[in-house]
């Protein structure tokens, strides 16, 4: 999967910049079509420099706009789909939890997004909560609601997964090579990755926290941020009552706390997880804004922790999880590339139409990647995707006012 094998010089259909998640999947909805594709990435899958790396993703239907409820359903279809034709097991059902306080607008949106898609659901008081689900501490006056489909999504392996179906399927696939501009013709995209040619009739660009860097030469300036994120790993602790003791997927279901403006997270454990053992807690949107480099690199992005959020999670399990210890087994860090709303960018580039995007995944963009490969794939062949794309224009940012930005 890298140069050695591709000539230097490689004409395609369309050439895909960015291999994380995203690119990768839309990578492998175009070989579908028939579509000759090249996949470039100036790192390797399952490096830990960008935004898709880490063992586990949460993947749920539990959105209050319809749009990502309905991309998500139709994402547990086409994750379902890779899984049997790569013949590995992507998603764990363990039901998804979400909490607030008892009149939270995020829940209050939420219930009824899901009565209006008839997705089954429950809605639990403090009492029937901290009894079906004792790992959480929910506070007397709050209340949660219990999606029995969430699921837990092996997020590298669904990475390396697709590259290795894209392997098979015979796609160019140019790792190690970092595209450093495109050269826009009014016949087709040509570019350098790494040492590679690259000429194609369209290009899409998948390059999560250089998306930025990338496009703004073609004329398009997308306001988007980049920020660290800090997750850590705690293990069950030693006094467990036997009901709270599972933490593992199937016993434990992902969680969402809208308690705090910025909500907390958390994910069970692996059965087999032993390069991350332990929950997995996070802070959404709390990280620290930063610079990228100009194309990916080894020296930045993912891995190191902040570590006063570390402190911040240490402290909120020992309020909320009465059955994990304080001290984290491990922390790390990963990129989220934020939009001013939170909502994707998926498009053509209004100036140069052989210029498809994918970017501006705002920390919640895994689960839909399917989905994503497929509308990006429409996008670039020219095909009508099935969803309604207006709320991720990439030109909506210059004009007028944002949507209201979302929260998880
Ligand atoms: C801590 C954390 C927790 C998350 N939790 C969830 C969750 O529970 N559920 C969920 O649905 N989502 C979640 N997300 C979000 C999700 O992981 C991201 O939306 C998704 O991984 C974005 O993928 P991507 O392909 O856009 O970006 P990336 O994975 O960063 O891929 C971009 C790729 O482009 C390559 N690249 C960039 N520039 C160039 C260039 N010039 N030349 C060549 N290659 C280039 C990079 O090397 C990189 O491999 C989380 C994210 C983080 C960080």
């Amino acid at each position: 999967m890298n140069g050695d094998a591709v000539s230097p010089e490689i004409s395609v259909d369309v050439a895909v910049v960015g291999g994380g998640i995203m690119g990768a999947a839309t990578a492998w909805q175009l070989t579908q079509r028939g579509a000759r594709v090249a996949l470039c990435d100036a790192l390797r899958p399952g490096h830990d420099m960008g935004s898709s790396h880490g063992a586990g993703r949460i993947a749920r239907f539990t959105y209050s706009e319809s749009i990502y409820l309905e991309m998500a359903r139709r994402s547990f279809d086409r994750w379902s789909e890779v899984e049997k034709t790569a013949d590995v097991t992507l998603l764990e059902t363990t039901g998804s939890w979400e909490c607030g306080p008892e009149h939270s607008g995020e829940l209050a949106e939420l219930i009824e997004a899901l009565e209006r898609h008839r997705i089954p659901h429950e809605i639990w008081d403090s009492v029937e909560s901290n009894r079906r689900f004792p790992h959480f501490n929910l506070p007397r006056t709050s209340r949660a609601v219990f999606q029995r489909d969430g699921a837990v999504l092996r997020a590298e392996r669904a990475w390396r997964s697709l590259w290795h179906l894209l392997q098979v399927a015979g796609a160019a696939l140019l790792a190690d090579a970092p595209v450093l501009s495109l050269d826009i013709g009014p016949r087709g995209v040509s570019f350098r990755a790494g040492a590679t040619l690259v000429r194609a009739g369209v290009v899409v660009v998948t390059a999560g926290a250089w998306s930025r860097e990338l496009v703004q030469p073609t004329g398009l300036d997308l306001p988007l941020t980049v920020t660290r994120e800090t997750i850590a790993y705690f293990a069950p602790a030693s006094n467990a009552s036997a009901s709270a003791t599972d933490h593992r997927v199937g016993a434990m279901p992902t969680l969402i706390d809208y308690h705090s403006p910025q909500p907390f997270y958390a994910l069970p454990m692996f059965e087999d997880s032993t390069e991350e053992p332990g929950v997995k807690i996070g802070w959404h949107h709390a990280g620290h804004e930063i610079e990228p480099t100009r194309i990916p690199n080894t020296h930045f992005g993912g891995g190191d922790a902040d570590a006063k959020i570390v402190e911040r999670l240490v402290s909120y399990v020992g309020d909320r999880f009465p059955f994990l210890q304080m001290r984290p087994l491990h922390a790390t860090s990963c990129l989220y590339t934020n939009t001013p709303d939170y909502h994707f960018v998926l498009g053509r580039h209004p100036g140069q139409p052989r210029v498809v995007i994918g970017t501006g995944f705002s920390g919640h963009g895994f689960k839909f990647a399917p989905v994503v490969g497929e509308i990006l794939a429409d996008l670039a062949t020219d095909t009508e995707p099935c969803f309604d794309l207006g709320l991720f224009r990439p030109q909506r940012f210059a004009e007028g006012p944002s949507p209201r930005r979302r929260i998880a």
